[in-house]
């Protein structure tokens, strides 16, 4: 569901390997496997921290091979027992399944009895990031349905070692709206196209989009794509918002899609300041406010051919 999030398009390629209608590409990626071994490490050293707090733990197994129902009956059977930390706790929810890395035990009456759980996962990121919210609403939903109660809190351990708490309350119509929406793309799938995105240097199918981007001369292989701008901030625009954005965050998303594209254009046709005018080069002509001015510096083409670096100023 994460990978929907990031991008509408990776659900359809995944879907077509699922159907065996395309090979799953290989990707020796290096650091995508830095990060997992970092992350284990991550969990672990917490996972420690509580064995020195002398907390009682139990530790779930998926086993050899791979049992989710199994795991999943001894995760309730430890919450029934009260331990105090359930290390990989896993549940199964008709199709889907999860495993939260660790739930944490709290006092409330629930169905259990005085106590209940709260689902805790440690990221190597410095801030709260949707789709450890997206994990967390799908572990508390799952929890609520062993406790009866559904958690009042979740928690995610930072890379920087902050440990927060996001309110359920807070992220789960969000959540719901996105689980819908991810499982009617899988029932009844639509038509998706590649745009570029934050995840694609992460995504194993970068090459495929690649290809085709190369091949139809697509826009997305310029950074001053427009409708890659647009959808990706009408992809977050969705989200829900897990923290006052910097200043800096709030100035360069305060333009939104269309002035860009006036500025965009403005810069390309200050590229041609000294040649034909922008109709002959096949960029519409659009006016100039006196604002967007400052973008015509009548620059040598040497600096012209970085457009996007003003984009990231
Ligand atoms: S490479 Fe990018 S556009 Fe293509 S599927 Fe992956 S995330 Fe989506």
């Amino acid at each position: 569901m994460n990978d929907y999030v990031e991008c509408p398009h990776l659900t359809t390629l995944a879907l077509e390997v699922l159907r065996r209608e395309r090979a799953r590409p290989h990707v020796a990626d290096e650091q995508n496997e830095l990060l997992r071994r970092k992350a284990e490490a991550h969990e672990r050293a917490r996972l420690e921290r509580f064995r020195t707090e002398g907390r009682t733990i139990v530790q779930i197994g998926l086993g050899e091979p791979w049992d989710f129902d199994a795991a999943a009956d001894r995760t309730v059977e430890a919450m029934r027992a009260g331990a105090e930390v359930i290390s990989q706790a896993t549940f199964v929810d008709g199709w889907w399944r999860g495993r939260a890395d660790f739930l944490l035990k709290v006092e409330r009456a629930t169905r259990l009895g005085s106590w209940g759980y709260e689902p805790l996962d440690a990221k190597l990121a410095r801030a709260e990031k949707p789709p450890y919210v997206l994990q967390l609403c799908f572990y508390s939903d799952c929890v609520a349905a062993i406790q009866g109660l559904t958690p009042e809190h979740m928690h995610v351990l930072l890379g920087i070692g902050e440990q927060r708490a996001l309110r359920y309350d807070d992220f789960g119509a969000y959540y719901r709206r996105v689980k819908a929406g991810f499982e009617t793309a899988i029932a009844s799938p639509s038509v998706t196209e590649p745009y570029p995105v934050e995840h694609c240097g992460l995504c194993e199918f970068r090459g495929v989009c690649g290809e085709r981007w190369e091949a139809e001369d697509h826009l997305g292989k310029s950074r001053t794509c427009d409708a890659t701008t647009s959808r990706s901030c009408a992809t977050r625009a969705c989200r829900p918002s897990l923290h006052s954005p910097s200043p800096r965050r709030v100035r360069r998303w305060s333009a939104c899609p269309l002035t860009r594209s006036r500025r965009s254009a403005t810069r390309r046709r200050c590229s041609f300041h000294a040649g034909p005018p922008a109709t002959q080069t096949g960029i519409p002509s659009i006016p100039i406010r006196a604002a967007d001015s400052s973008y015509c510096r009548g620059r040598r083409p040497a600096t012209r051919i970085r457009p996007w670096a003003a984009h990231r100023r």
